[in-house]
């Protein structure tokens, strides 16, 4: 049985392609994944809170996302 999955951030069902290997995992999107990389580093929300419950939360986080320019963005922080 495989249960469906969430997307933590914006509580939509995660796309098929989407898989435990999956870079964005378990997050729905790179956007999504960043959404909550940045409410941790933001600081202000480090008690686990679901953000899904926050849609104000996510907005702010996906308009600070804009302004720290998206486009730009390069997946160079990604060391394992
Ligand atoms: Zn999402």
């Amino acid at each position: 049985m495989i249960k469906p999955l969430t997307c933590p951030v914006c509580n939509k069902q995660l796309p098929p392609q989407v898989t435990v290997s999956y870079a964005t995992f378990p997050f729905c999107s790179e956007r999504c994944r960043n959404v909550d990389l940045l409410r941790w580093s933001d600081g202000k929300y480090a008690i686990v809170e679901d953000i899904k419950d926050r849609p104000d939360l996510v907005q702010e986080y996906l308009e600070k996302l804009e302004e720290l320019g998206e486009a730009e963005y390069e997946d160079d922080s990604e060391s394992m």
